[in-house]
């Protein structure tokens, strides 16, 4: 028997047998910083899925603790002369399966248990999506919108310069996150090869269509939040209606998709606030503000909300896209959305997870909600390498048929075995990382 088969003894793992490595994880009281929380939320989601799977303690520990970490100092230049220095991270949790992938993110608050915490999401996203990658994740703790486009291009080429021993085609391929664009990825791309001597586009996914990127990627993770939401909706689109959080490449496009496919998109937020339209937004000509005004804030055709109110709202489906532990124990009893698709990394504390399912709330768990983007990142890859292009028709194709099979694979077991969306979509991830680490052996 693989470890994928799951025993047939384990069902339902909502146990409350504490997780001898880490004992936080076990009772996730909702620790100090959000990077704490990240990373605590996703190593009780790891020792649940390691019960289930019955694996030891030994594979447990490996699975729990990142492959490499790296740290470094960015000493950046600003326009009036002054040196500052801000820290960067970049974490590769697994390569059992593949190179290492995963985004960069610019953020204030990035810090390196948040980092090691989207790292090992993104090993068990790969490995339910079925492509041959390990996970990993970088970020750099400033503030994109303090910095000049200047600016940015010098901390981003030092940042890679500082991480350039770890990335490469075949080794860790980055793309982009939260605070980053393909203006970003491009800067990424050619500071590896001037380092190279030639032209490498596979190093980095979600660059711009000159310069190697895919068509489709740009929108690709909004798409599989639609895809995803629509397979879980009990309902026809013209009935649902919609509150998405974050307005960002994943939220403003994932709202874009869901009212393209009948739903009605009531509200909306960004950093700056939050807007409301019960008889519907519309979503084209609040993407249009947003892009010129740089928010959502001071839409004319809309009340304004509070960021709270959004999460609470009366709607059928939250699409939370912003950032991590947004829907914790304190809100989660208000939460009145049946249907949650996580277009964000960990939008949901694992307290709030269980008071959600409690309360009958159906949550597609980011690892699958948010997985087209790494999809079509991995389909941009295989272009790079093949220096070949398909056209939009064959990437969408290839983006449904992956979310479609992942989505099924994971709503089957949840049915067999009476699991969550979640503990389901972390027993396959998280199964065939163990499968491949008990295959590979341990060298020496
Ligand atoms: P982004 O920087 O493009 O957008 C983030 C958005 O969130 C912005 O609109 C920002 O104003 C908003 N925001 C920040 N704080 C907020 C708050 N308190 N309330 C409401 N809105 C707030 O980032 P993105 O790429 O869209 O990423 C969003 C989420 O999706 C992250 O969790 C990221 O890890 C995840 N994700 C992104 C991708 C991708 O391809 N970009 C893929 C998978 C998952």
């Amino acid at each position: 028997m693989t470890i994928t088969d799951f025993p047939t003894t384990a069902s339902g793992v909502r146990d409350e047998v504490p997780d001898p490595l880490f004992p936080a994880a076990s009772h996730p009281a909702e620790p100090a910083s959000p990077g704490e929380q990240a990373l605590a939320a996703a190593r009780f989601q790891l020792a649940e899925a390691s019960r289930f799977l019955g694996l030891d303690e030994g594979l447990h520990l490996m699975l729990a603790t990142p492959r490499r970490s790296l740290t470094v100092s960015v000493p950046v230049r600003r326009e009036d002369g002054r040196m500052e220095v801000v820290q960067g991270y970049r974490v590769q949790h697994n390569l059992s399966r593949g190179p290492a992938k995963g985004g960069i993110r610019f953020h204030p608050s990035t810090d390196l248990p948040e980092v090691t915490a989207l790292a090992m999401w993104m090993t068990w996203k790969c490995a339910l999506a079925g492509i041959p990658y390990g996970g990993a994740k970088g970020g750099v703790a400033v503030d994109p919108g303090a910095l000049t486009t200047r600016e940015l291009e010098r901390v981003t080429r030092r940042y890679v310069n500082e991480i350039l021993p770890l990335i490469g085609p075949e080794k860790d391929i980055p793309a982009p996150d939260v605070g980053t664009d393909e203006q970003t990825m491009a800067w990424i791309m050619d500071t590896y090869s001037a380092n190279a001597g030639y032209s490498v586009p596979g190093v980095v996914t979600g660059k711009p269509m000159t310069l190697g990127g895919s068509l489709g990627r740009a929108g690709a993770t909004s798409r599989g939040v639609q895809i995803a939401a629509l397979q879980a909706l009990s309902r026809s689109p013209e009935d649902a209606t919609v509150a998405v959080q974050g307005f960002g490449k994943v939220g403003a496009l994932a709202a874009q998709y869901l009212a393209d496919a009948g739903c009605r998109v009531v509200a909306v937020s960004d950093a700056t606030g939050a807007v409301v339209r019960r008889t519907g937004l519309d979503v084209a000509a609040l993407r249009a503000h947003a892009a010129e005004a740089g928010s959502v804030y001071g839409y004319r055709d809309a009340d304004a909300l509070s960021h709270d109110e959004l999460l609470e709202m009366d709607v059928d489906v939250l699409v939370p896209a912003a950032l991590e532990g947004v829907i914790t124990a304190s809100n989660a009893p208000r939460v009145r959305a049946r249907l949650i698709v996580e277009g964000a990394n960990g939008p949901t504390t694992p307290e709030a997870d269980r008071i959600l399912t409690e309360a009958g709330v159906t949550v597609v768990p980011d690892i699958l909600a948010n997985a087209g983007g790494v999809i079509v990142s991995y389909l941009e890859w295989v272009q790079n390498m093949q220096a070949y292009s398909w056209s939009a028709n064959e990437v969408e194709v290839k983006l449904r048929d992956l979310m479609t099979t992942a989505f099924q694979a994971v709503a089957s077991l949840s049915e067999e075995r009476d699991l969550t969306l979640r503990q389901a979509a972390h027993a396959i991830g998280v199964g065939r990382v163990a499968e491949a680490h008990q295959m590979r052996g341990l060298y020496p």
